[in-house]
């Protein structure tokens, strides 16, 4: 080695340094993790450079990460064939932090152990994790496309400073060898990296490579010495599902993916797999299940997509990228616009979370769209998350017109409790002059549908929405109209039929009100103050007499509600 100097960690760094190995002493395995997606990293910067100089493949363009170790000396090695990095590449990307907002991460820290054990864990910390588990560790790299002399030697003990040389490198790209620690002696075993790997990086798509070395046999079954032969075994899938182009994609590798990342053995309804390039970077395939799941009216239940970055696995149930009345849906996210570190905590503050949000509901809703086509299949998703969705005019002003257009009633039109009617169903049925969308609210579809103020509608051949969920009464007083169409709650305020009255009828009406003023008053009387008025109404055909709310008051079940709820 030629040029060797020896250098001190920037201060943020070796804070970083003393913190991880103190603190992450339960999360130990992340560092393959950590090490994996920079390897991968590497390749994918390898790949990009190469697109207009495969010179720079140096002849070897079959990019892969290859993992070993040595249980006798105690260490792990994680290479890979990707750009590699020139001297001063090393002395900066492994001997400073150039991640913006380390320093205030820092700030946070409290010294107190667990708390911060907690706190770094989630942030995550790259290159240095390797040091939780080594107390040396060596890198040896050289730049793609650059000459054989021009590698270069890293060598830290992890304490304040390292060590730069100049080597003579065949191979570009980079290879870390991690002295374990003595109490970090188990990641020096075939088994456990295997599964970290899997567990890890299934979907980074460059191969994750470990040697698997076979033995010869002699006719009595010995092993012959010296014959040990090494082949490289792929450990991960090498392959992320959404990454593949969709033409490629049948339905029973969509519905395959979908029962492991759903953790369903049923089929799902639909799916929308997207690739987004430009301001946001994401690919998402989300599904819609065809059952609900148990907790899907928990408080606390699982929902939000399987999130990862640049194909490297962060967290399951992300649900920052939902809102809370698409819960339902499954799937997976993976974006190159987070950090690999980013945590829960962290995703509540990235403002490209909320972009990516914004643009996933939009996803979601025109799947359901596209799914209203088949009605058969539609009806069972609405069956199963119909009163779900109900939530989302009250959550989601923004959409509240693209959710009302996935809304399925029960109404006049069928008499039946399915909800199946659409409000564009509704407005293609509307009678000539008719300007308002109408609907009644009750405990109980035959509540509804026998509802003495459906009497005037019926006789007119008006139809009349027939809501009797629970949450209906909160959902309309989210919707005001659809497609410039207002709602009217046929049992509130004054009945305003329109145009559709026409002019004899008012004139009838109105005589017959002066005609029985006189009994009005009597029932008035009567009633004292248990009523606010009394008045006589065309809303009737067959019954004598029906309570009519005041417009702006809260309907029944908004009292029950709030009655239940002590208020
Ligand atoms: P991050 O990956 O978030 O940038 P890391 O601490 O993991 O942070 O890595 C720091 C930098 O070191 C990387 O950005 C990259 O430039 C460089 N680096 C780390 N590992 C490799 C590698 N295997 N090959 C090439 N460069 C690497
Ligand atoms: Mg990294």
């Amino acid at each position: 080695a030629t040029r060797e100097e020896t250098l001190g960690f920037q201060t943020e760094v070796k804070q970083l340094l003393h913190l991880m190995i103190h603190s992450l002493y339960s999360n130990r395995e992340i560092f393959l993790r950590e090490l994996i997606s920079n390897a991968a990293d590497a390749c994918d910067k390898l790949r990009y450079a190469a697109l207009d100089n495969d010179a720079i493949f140096e002849g070897d363009s079959e990019l892969r990460i290859e993992i070993e170790h040595d249980a006798e000396a105690g260490t792990v090695t994680v290479r890979d064939n990707g750009i590699g990095m020139n001297r001063d590449e090393v002395i900066e990307n492994l001997g400073t932090i150039a991640r913006s907002g380390t320093a205030e991460f820092l700030k946070q820290l409290s010294g107190e152990q667990q708390k911060d054990a907690r706190l770094i864990g989630q942030f995550g910390v790259g290159f240095y994790s390797g040091f939780i588990v080594a107390d040396e560790v060596t890198v040896r790299t050289r730049k793609a496309g650059t000459d054989q002399g021009e590698g270069v030697e890293w060598h830290s003990k992890g304490e304040g400073e390292f060590s730069v040389a100049d080597i003579e490198r065949q191979a570009h790209g980079t290879e870390i060898v991690l002295h374990l620690k003595e109490d970090a002696g188990e990641f020096a075993d075939d088994f456990r990296l295997q599964n970290l790997v899997r567990k890890y990086s299934d979907h980074i798509e460059v191969p994750v490579r470990m040697p698997k070395t076979e033995t010869a046999r002699d006719e009595d079954g010995n092993e012959i010495e010296g014959s040990e032969t090494v082949s490289w075994e792929t450990v991960n899938e090498a392959t992320a599902l959404w990454v593949r182009p969709k033409s490629e994609l049948t339905d029973d590798e969509y519905k395959a993916f979908y029962k492991h990342v759903a953790h369903d053995f049923s089929d799902p309804l639909t799916w929308s797999h997207n690739k987004v390039e430009g301001k946001l970077e994401y690919t998402s395939l989300l599904y819609v299940p065809g059952r609900a799941p148990f907790d899907l009216y928990e408080r606390d239940g699982a929902r939000g997509v399987k999130l990862y970055v640049q194909r490297v696995f962060i967290m399951d149930d992300a649900e920052q990228f939902l809102p809370l009345y698409l819960r339902f849906i499954k799937g997976v996210l993976d974006t190159r616009d987070l950090s690999l570190n980013v945590s829960r905590e962290l995703l509540q503050q990235d403002p490209q979370v909320e972009k990516i949000k914004s643009a996933l509901t939009k996803r979601s809703l025109d799947m359901l769209k596209k799914l209203a086509k088949d009605p058969e299949a539609y009806q069972t998703f609405w069956n199963t998350f119909g009163s779900v969705l109900k939530e989302g005019p009250a959550e989601d002003h923004a959409n509240r017109e693209k959710i009302a257009g996935l809304l399925r009633f029960s109404s006049t039109h069928t008499d039946s409790a399915t909800q199946d009617q659409s409000l564009a169903d509704y407005i293609g049925r509307m009678k000539d002059g008719q300007e308002k969308i109408y609907y009644i609210v009750a405990d109980g579809f035959n509540a509804t549908k026998n509802s003495p103020h459906l009497e005037i509608f019926r006789k007119k051949g008006i139809e009349v929405l027939l809501l009797h969920d629970r949450i209906d009464e909160w959902l309309m007083s989210h919707l005001t109209e659809f497609e410039g169409k207002p709602f009217v709650d046929v049992a509130k305020g004054d009945l305003d039929l329109g145009e559709v009255e026409d002019e004899d009828e008012k004139k009838a009406q109105e005589e017959t009100a002066k005609a029985k003023e006189e009994l009005v008053k009597r029932v008035k009387e009567a009633l004292g103050d248990e009523v606010q008025e009394v008045k006589v109404t065309h809303r009737l055909t067959d019954s004598p007499a029906c309570v009519v709310l005041p417009e702006h008051e809260m309907g029944y079940q908004m009292r029950r509600i709030m009655e239940a709820a002590g208020q």
